[in-house]
Parts: structure tokens; C-alpha cells; sequence
């Protein structure tokens, strides 16, 4: 493609528009990866906070087991109070042997109860103590994660100006150079791999696929007469250091 005899300036200007696109991508990124960080931590917190919920609802159930447990403790101790009075009252030996199966098996029961309710205090105990701890966790990811929203708008703001100033000098650019030239900088942007459309000449390799060029590209490209691809990545070979003067 020829496109006059300042193809090296041309493509000087090309590869600072590169340099921007690279760049604007980058910062694509970065934005990305700021919102993907903030999203895990609002979900990391919304798991405590669900959680927390869960624990308390197990209090709540734990706490209504004990009364139950103690009203049916409550109950016992008081038929077994109430069968004492009525003790000295039986006679037959049949009425006597059933009262004894029947206070056995309220001392039983009563045995039982107590068992359990000291099971459930316990478990009480020690999910009261784990949910202080998640209470003082979530606390904790809330400023946290406050505070991580205060910096990443910040670091967004920065940004975005950084993006309108690279918009805008991209803008200055492309009117700089032929329309053409422009669009197939486009198009060959998306099919490269990387983006990259230009590569620079570095001690006599091609910057993007590492390849030495033969003496005839290096020649070719010195008398900046139109633009040559690389033989083996087909970007646009630049050489940055344009001699002057001589
Ligand atoms: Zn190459």
C-alpha cells in the first residue's frame, strides 16, 4: 500500500494510536477487575449476613425447645409432688405397685428433661458466643467494604479522565493520517491477535514475533517508501529512530 513518501511518519503515528488502543484496553481491564473484586466482597458479605440470619433463627428455635423442656420438667416435678400426698392413702398392693412404676417413671422423665435442657444451654451457649463473633465480622467487612468503594470510585474517576484524554489525542490522530489507511488499521486490529497492527524494528527483529528480518525488509522499510509487513506476523514494520538530516 503506498501512501507518499512519509510512510515511516505515518506509521509513527499509527503505532501512538496502537499505544493508545493498548492502553485504553488496558484500563478496560482494570475497571473490570475493580468491579469483579467489589462484587466478591459484597457477596462474601451478604454470606455472613445470611449466615448470621440462619444462626439467629437456630436461637430462637433452641430457646423455644428449653421452655417446652421445662414446662414438661415443670409438670413432672409437680405429679410427683402431688402423688406423694396421695401415697398414704393407698392400700391395696396392686394400687401401691402401680404408684411406684408411675413415680419411676416420672423421676425418669425428670432425669431426662434435665439432661437435655443442660444440652441445649450449652448449644446455646456456644452459638450466642459464635454469633457475637459474626456480628463483630460483619462489622468489620461493612468498613471494609465501604472503604473499598471510596477507593475504587476514586481510582474509576482517574480513569475514566485518563480514557477521555486518550479518546481524544486518538481522535487528533486519526485525522492525521489518510482515511484508508485508518480503516484497514481497524480491520486488521480485530483479526490480529493482541490488537497489535504495527511492530516496531528492534536491532533488526520484529518486535511482535520476535523474528529477524532479512537485510531486503530492513532495506525496504529504510526508503520508507510504502508500508512492509514482517514475513512471519504481517505487522506493519516500523522503524522508530528516522535519521535525519545527512
Ligand atoms: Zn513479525
Amino acid at each position: 500500500m503506498d501512501v507518499g513518501p512519509s510512510v515511516q511518519d505515518t506509521l509513527a503515528l499509527v503505532y501512538r494510536l496502537q499505544t493508545i488502543d493498548s492502553e485504553l484496553a488496558h484500563i478496560t481491564q482494570e475497571l473490570e477487575a475493580s468491579r469483579d473484586a467489589l462484587r466478591k466482597k459484597e457477596e462474601s458479605l451478604e454470606g455472613l449476613v445470611s449466615l448470621m440470619e440462619t444462626e439467629k433463627i437456630e436461637l430462637l428455635r433452641l430457646a423455644r425447645d428449653r421452655r417446652d423442656r421445662e414446662d414438661e420438667l415443670r409438670t413432672n416435678e409437680h405429679i410427683i409432688s402431688e402423688n406423694k400426698k396421695k401415697n398414704k392413702e393407698l392400700k391395696h398392693s396392686r394400687e401401691i405397685q402401680a404408684f411406684l412404676a408411675e413415680m419411676e417413671f416420672r423421676r425418669d422423665e425428670v432425669e431426662r428433661l434435665q439432661d437435655e435442657i443442660l444440652r441445649i444451654m450449652e448449644t446455646q451457649e456456644t452459638l450466642d458466643k459464635a454469633l457475637k463473633d459474626r456480628e463483630k465480622e460483619i462489622a468489620e467487612k461493612r468498613d471494609e467494604l465501604e472503604t473499598s468503594r471510596t477507593t475504587a470510585r476514586e481510582e474509576a474517576a482517574a480513569r475514566m479522565d485518563r480514557v477521555r484524554n486518550l479518546e481524544e489525542e486518538k481522535v487528533r490522530l486519526s485525522d492525521q493520517f489518510p482515511d484508508a489507511l485508518f480503516q484497514q488499521y481497524s480491520r486488521l486490529q480485530k483479526s490480529h491477535r493482541n490488537g497489535l497492527v504495527v511492530s516496531r524494528i528492534q536491532n533488526g527483529t520484529c518486535e511482535v514475533c520476535r523474528m529477524t528480518l532479512p537485510p531486503r525488509t530492513l532495506t525496504e522499510v529504510k526508503k520508507r517508501q510504502k508500508i512492509v509487513p514482517c514475513l512471519h506476523c504481517q505487522r506493519w514494520l516500523f522503524l522508530e529512530e528516522i535519521p535525519t538530516g545527512g
